[in-house]
C-alpha cells in the first residue's frame, strides 16, 4: 500500500479517514502515494487559518510579511532536488519541464519578497491621494487599501502544481491574507510535500498557510464573505465556482483562469526565411513541447500570411521532426509525458474533434518513444494541424487541446489575422513576430482589448525575450472572456486582490494621523 500523504489544516497534520486517490507515474505506470481528505473538519480548518492565521499576519507590516516570502524561499531552495524527483515521476517532466514550475514558483516568491520590502514598514497601503471634497480643504476623501480579513482558497490545477500555488500564495500572505491550497488530485504530491516543507521550516505562523488534498468537495461551503477563492482549471469547473451560493450570494471574490486559445501572429510583410519567420518558428515549437504543451499560456494557432502557410508548415514540421518524446529520466529524451492516461485520452479525443476540421501537418504519434512502453506511457509526440479556410474551421477557434498540438491557419491581410485572433473570444496571451515597430505597435494595441498580454517578437530582441508562454511576474497573467476574466501577478497590481479599497471621509488631522 502506498503512503498515505497528510493534509495540513487546522494547524496540525491530518490524514482523511477514506481509502484515498492513487496518484501514478504517467510514464512508468507506478503507483507513487495516495491522497484524501475525508473526514476533515473542514469548519474548524477554515476558521483557523481565517483567525489564527488572519490576525497574526495582519499584525506585521508588509515589509515584516515580504521576508516571510524571503523565508520561504530559502526552505524551498534547500530542498529543490526532491521537488524534481518528485515532478519526473509524477508529472513525467524532462528536468527544462520541472524547471518551469519549480524555480519558476521559487523565482516569483522571490520577487514578491524584493517588491515587499520596499512597501516598507506600514500596515496599510495609501491608494492615490487625499482630495477635498468641499470648496476649502477641511474635510478630504482618502482612498485606502487593507488586507481583507478572510482567507484565500486556492483550487488548482494540475500542470503546475509549484508554480500555481506559489505565485498566488506571494501576493496573498504578503498582502496579509492566509491561503488554503487545494492542489489538483493528479499532482497534489508536489504541493503538498512544498508545504510540508514550509510547515516544518517554521518559517510561516500558524494558519498561514494549509494544505487539503484530495476530493474539493464542501471547500466551496466554507466560504465567508470576505474571503476570496482562485480557481485554475477548466471552464467547466469555473461555471461551478461561479454559480456557487458564495460567490453569486455572499460576494466572495473569484479569480478565475480558465482554458484559452492562444495564438501567435507573423505579420504580413514577413517573408519565409526572414528573421521573425524564424523566430514565429521556433517559438512555435518550444510552446508545443514544453511541458507536452500542458501550459495555459501555450500557443494553438499559428496566424501566418497565406502565402508563407506551406513554407511555416514544412519549417515548423522538421523541428518537430527533431524532438525525442519518452522517458524524462532519459538525458536524450527532450519531451517527456503527458500527466496521466486520462490526459492523454482527452488530447486523443480532442484530436479527433479538430481533425474535422483540419489537415494533419506534422505527426509525431508514430515515432518511437525513448526508453517507454507505449502501451503504458502517457506520452505523444508533438502534432500539428493545418487549415486552409482559417474562417470555417470553428473547432480551431473553440476548442482547446491541453496537449502538444497547435494549428496553423492562412490570413489575407492583418484585418483578417486580428479577426481570426479575436475568435479566440478572450486569451491569456498572443505573441507577434515581426520587423515593423510601428506596425507591430499598431497591431498590439487593437489585440490587448481580447488578450492579457501581448509578447511582441522583433529580431532585436531574438535573445533576450522572455518567450510567449512564460508568465513573469511582472506582467499580468489572465485574460478577458473565455479565459476566465482573472487577473493574477502584473507586479504590485496583485494585491488588489487581497485587499479592501476604502474611502476614508475626515479633516486632514485625522487622515494626518493614518500614517499612510
Ligand atoms: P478541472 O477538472 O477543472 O480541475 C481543476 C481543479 O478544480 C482541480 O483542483 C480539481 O480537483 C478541482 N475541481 C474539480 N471539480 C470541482 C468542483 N466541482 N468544485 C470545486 N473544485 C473542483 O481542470 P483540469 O482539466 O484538471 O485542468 C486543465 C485545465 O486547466 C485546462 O483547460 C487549462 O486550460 C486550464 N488551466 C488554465 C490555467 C490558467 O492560468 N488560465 C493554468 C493551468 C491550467 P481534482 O483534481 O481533485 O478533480
Amino acid at each position: 500500500m502506498t503512503e498515505l500523504l497528510a493534509n495540513f489544516a487546522a494547524g496540525r497534520w491530518q490524514t482523511g479517514n477514506g481509502p484515498g486517490t492513487v496518484l501514478s507515474d504517467p510514464v512508468l505506470g507506478d503507483a507513487l502515494v495516495r491522497v484524501d481528505c475525508t473526514g476533515l473538519d473542514l469548519p474548524e480548518a477554515f476558521a483557523f487559518a481565517r483567525d489564527r492565521g488572519g490576525a497574526a499576519l495582519r499584525a506585521m507590516s508588509y515589509r515584516e510579511r515580504a521576508a516571510l516570502l524571503a523565508a520561504v524561499v530559502k526552505v524551498l531552495q534547500a530542498h529543490r532536488g526532491s521537488y524534481y524527483d518528485i515532478a519526473t515521476a509524477n508529472s513525467g517532466t524532462v528536468k527544462n519541464d520541472s524547471a518551469v514550475d519549480i524555480d519558476g514558483g521559487i523565482f516569483t516568491l522571490g520577487q514578491y519578497a524584493r517588491w515587499g520590502d520596499a512597501l516598507g514598514d506600514v500596515r496599510v497601503l495609501r491608494d492615490g491621494d487625499a482630495v477635498k471634497l468641499g470648496k476649502e480643504p477641511v474635510f478630504l476623501s482618502q482612498h485606502l487599501q487593507v488586507p481583507t480579513r478572510g482567507v484565500a482558497l486556492f483550487i488548482n490545477a494540475f500542470n503546475f502544481p509549484a508554480w500555481g500555488l506559489w505565485e498566488k500564495a506571494a501576493p496573498a500572505l504578503l498582502s496579509g491574507v492566509p491561503v488554503i491550497v487545494k492542489p489538483a488530485t493528479a499532482t497534489a504530491w508536489l504541493t503538498q510535500r512544498m508545504v510540508k516543507d514550509v510547515i516544518d521550516a517554521g518559517v510561516l505562523p500558524a494558519g498561514a498557510l494549509s494544505v487539503i488534498a484530495g476530493s474539493s468537495a464542501g471547500l466551496m461551503d466554507q466560504l465567508q464573505p470576505f474571503d476570496v477563492v482562485s480557481f485554475t482549471g477548466s471552464a467547466e469547473t469555473a461555471g461551478v465556482i461561479r454559480s456557487h451560493p458564495a460567490v453569486a450570494h455572499r460576494s466572495v471574490r473569484a479569480n478565475i483562469e480558465a482554458d484559452s486559445l492562444n495564438s501567435a501572429l507573423l505579420l504580413p510583410d514577413a517573408t519565409v526565411g526572414s528573421d521573425a519567420f524564424n523566430l514565429l518558428v521556433r517559438e512555435v515549437v518550444r510552446e508545443m513541447t514544453v511541458k507536452s504543451g500542458q501550459k495555459c499560456t501555450a500557443i494553438r494557432r499559428i496566424l501566418v500570411p497565406a502565402a508563407v502557410y506551406d513554407a511555416a508548415a514544412e519549417a515548423i514540421g522538421a523541428k518537430l521532426a527533431g524532438i525525442s518524446v519518452g522517458n524524462p529520466r532519459n538525458e536524450s529524451v527532450r519531451m517527456g509525458s503527458l500527466v496521466s492516461t486520462a490526459q492523454l485520452h482527452a488530447v486523443r479525443e480532442g484530436l479527433a474533434a479538430l481533425g474535422a476540421h483540419t489537415d494533419m501537418l506534422h505527426d509525431g504519434r508514430a515515432r518511437p518513444l525513448v526508453d517507454a512502453d507505449p502501451a503504458v506511457a502517457a506520452c505523444m509526440g508533438p502534432v500539428l494541424l493545418g487549415a486552409r479556410d482559417a474562417d470555417a474551421a470553428s473547432a480551431v477557434h473553440d476548442m482547446e487541446v491541453f496537449g502538444p498540438v497547435a494549428t496553423l491557419l492562412p490570413y489575407r491581410d492583418l484585418d483578417h489575422a486580428l479577426a481570426l485572433s479575436h475568435r479566440g473570444q478572450g486569451s491569456l496571451v498572443t505573441s507577434l513576430f515581426g520587423a515593423d515597430e510601428a506596425a507591430l505597435a499598431d497591431a498590439a494595441v487593437q489585440l490587448a482589448a481580447s488578450h492579457g498580454r501581448v509578447h511582441v517578437v522583433t529580431p532585436d530582441v531574438a535573445q533576450t525575450h522572455t518567450g510567449h508562454g512564460n508568465v513573469m511576474p511582472m506582467s499580468q497573467h489572465g485574460g478577458p472572456g473565455r479565459a476566465g476574466g482573472g487577473a493574477e501577478l502584473g507586479g504590485l497590481r496583485a494585491l488588489d486582490f487581497y485587499h479592501q479599497r476604502s474611502a476614508v471621509q475626515a479633516s486632514p488631522g485625522v487622515l494626518a494621523s493614518l500614517g499612510l
